[in-house]
Parts: structure tokens; C-alpha cells; sequence
């Protein structure tokens, strides 16, 4: 029996059937059939087991989706069944009350929220907030200064001032007014400071003659009030108008704006101070390292020695111990 063919004795399917699978080489007619059950197989049963699949993928996506439903539909009728009522009784002249809408009313206060139980606040409550266990740092143009905070207020005292040391003495009339009048408390944040501390906080060129220095001048919020900073300064104005020591003196009475003060919003100015407000992004120095607005006021004119006042480098540093 003769299985071989030689390559011109093909039939044209065979040669075909060659070409396709890449083989050059003579085969037989057992081979032809091999290759024709293997195409069937490749060409009905495979698109023929895909669809099989797709369809059965879709009836799982529909049993699911039906099963959720029926689920819903199931609880929804449980409860139902299990719901509860009962029948309301009325009157034939029965009347409806109307009720009162509702106004905001202040929150009373608390007992301990009262003016007379704040502290009143003195000239301790400005003493500089530096510390010897602040960390030193590296500043300066070049950074090649590295500086360091004060020993605290236990090594040093107060600026010289009607000589005795003390802070400018409206500062504490003013804040002992704003906690009268708003009955909160007033947290310093920054009263006094001495060169070192002053330095140390902001070590910028503007803030090297701050008038912290010479206890005339004070950073401060008022807690509870953090975001009505303005109303706060009109209470500061306020003192200005119900204080009898200034009655009928226009210079007090009457606050300027000015510009061109470095802070987003106009600084107010009478004789004696200004009133500076920095928001929540300006003027963050080492002692004002909170989320609030805060105000500053500086003391502008000293009234018992009818001089300006102005930032002194003898009167910043008298009476702190040398380094
Ligand atoms: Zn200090």
C-alpha cells in the first residue's frame, strides 16, 4: 500500500491544507483527516462553546439582579406584616395650638463665665515667654547665625518705664476693659519681650526694633470671640468714648486708618495707639503660632510724659543681665 505521495501527485487540497499549517512536507491522507477533525473542532465547537458561556453569564447576571429584588420586595413585605398602629381618637371641636416661631436667643452664661470671675489682668500677664529648653536654630542671610531664646522671664524683668519696671499702662487698662465688656477672657499671646526673645521669635530686620521690647506694645484674642476680632476693636475704640480721663478730646476719640502697614487690613490710629489686626495667615511670629486672628496694639504716646514713644535700644536693654 502506498501511503507517500510525492509533492506534484498532491491533490489541491492537500497542497492546501500544507500551506496552511506551515508544513512543506508530503503527508498522507490519515493526516488530512486528522487535520479535518481538528478544524471542526476549531471552528464549530469553540464559537459554539463561547456563546454557551455568554448566555449562561447572563442568566447568573439575571438571577442575581431577580434575587436581590425578591429579597427587598420580601423584607419590605415582613415588615408589613409585623407593622404596628393605632387609631387616633378625635374630637369634632378639637383646636390645633399653634406654636411660636422659633427667634435665636443668646446663650445665658455660665457662672464662671462672668466678668468678676476672669483675672484681672496685670503686668504679669506680659512677661516674655521666652525659654531656655526652646530649641536653637540656624537664621540669617547666609544661615550662618544660630540663634538662641532667653533664659525666661525668671532671669529678667520688665523694661524701665515711669521708673519702675512695668508695661505702658493702657495696655492693662484696655484689656481689663475688653474683658469687662465682653465678659471673656483675653489671652496674651505675646506682652513683652526682651532683645533675645525678640529676636529669636522673628529674627526678621522689620521686627528688630518692635516696640515688645520696651513694653509697648501687646499681641492678644479674646476666646470666644476669635472670629469677631473686629467687634473687638470697636470695644478698644469704645474705651476711648466711655473713658472719662479722655472725655470731649477729639485726638483719643477719634481713630485714623492708614495704609501702607504691611497688614490686609487698614490699621487704626488715634493719639495715643494704634490697633493693628492680622488675619489668619499674617504675622505669624514665634509667640503667635495659633489658628486665630489677633490683634496688636501699640502704645503711640505716652500721656504722663507727653512724649512719642519710640523704640529705644537703652530702654530695651536696661536692666537685662549680660550674655
Ligand atoms: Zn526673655
Amino acid at each position: 500500500m502506498k501511503h507517500w505521495m510525492a509533492p506534484d501527485q498532491r491533490k489541491p487540497d492537500d497542497r492546501k491544507w500544507g500551506s496552511i499549517r506551515g508544513n512543506t512536507a508530503p503527508f498522507s491522507r490519515v493526516d488530512f483527516r486528522r487535520c479535518r477533525s481538528a478544524e471542526i473542532v476549531h471552528c464549530i465547537f469553540r464559537p459554539f462553546l463561547r456563546r454557551t458561556i455568554r448566555k449562561l453569564g447572563l442568566i447568573a447576571l439575571l438571577l442575581f439582579v431577580g434575587c436581590s429584588g425578591m429579597e427587598k420586595s420580601e423584607k419590605e413585605k415582613i415588615r408589613r406584616q409585623n407593622c404596628k398602629g393605632e387609631l387616633i381618637y378625635r374630637n369634632c371641636n378639637e383646636e390645633l395650638y399653634s406654636i411660636a416661631s422659633l427667634t435665636p436667643q443668646p446663650r445665658p452664661r455660665y457662672p464662671w463665665e462672668g466678668e468678676n470671675h476672669l483675672p484681672r489682668i496685670t503686668k504679669d500677664f506680659f512677661r516674655c515667654k521666652g525659654n531656655v529648653l526652646n530649641s536653637p536654630y540656624v537664621a540669617g542671610e547666609n544661615q550662618a547665625e544660630l540663634l538662641h531664646d532667653c533664659e525666661g522671664s525668671g532671669r529678667h524683668g520688665f523694661p524701665i518705664i515711669h521708673g519702675k519696671e512695668n508695661v505702658y499702662p493702657i495696655l492693662i487698662d484696655l484689656l481689663n476693659y475688653v474683658q469687662k465688656k465682653t465678659a471673656k477672657r483675653v489671652i496674651i499671646t505675646c506682652g513683652h519681650r526682651c532683645p533675645p526673645h525678640n529676636t529669636y521669635a522673628d529674627p526678621t530686620k522689620e521686627n528688630l526694633a518692635s516696640k515688645h521690647q520696651i513694653g509697648a506694645e501687646v499681641d492678644f484674642y479674646v476666646q470666644g470671640m476669635e472670629d469677631y476680632a473686629l467687634e473687638v476693636v470697636g470695644t478698644l475704640m469704645q474705651y476711648y468714648q466711655e473713658s472719662p480721663a479722655y472725655a470731649k478730646d477729639k485726638d483719643y476719640q477719634e481713630f485714623k486708618r492708614f495704609t501702607g502697614s504691611g497688614v490686609e487690613t487698614d490699621p487704626w490710629m488715634n493719639k495715643e495707639i494704634v490697633i493693628k489686626l492680622y488675619e489668619r495667615e499674617e504675622g505669624r511670629d514665634g509667640d503667635n503660632r495659633h489658628p486665630h486672628p489677633y490683634i496688636s496694639i501699640q502704645v503711640r504716646y505716652d500721656r504722663v510724659t507727653k512724649e512719642k514713644v519710640l523704640y529705644n535700644w537703652q530702654k530695651a536693654h536696661k536692666g537685662y543681665p549680660k550674655s
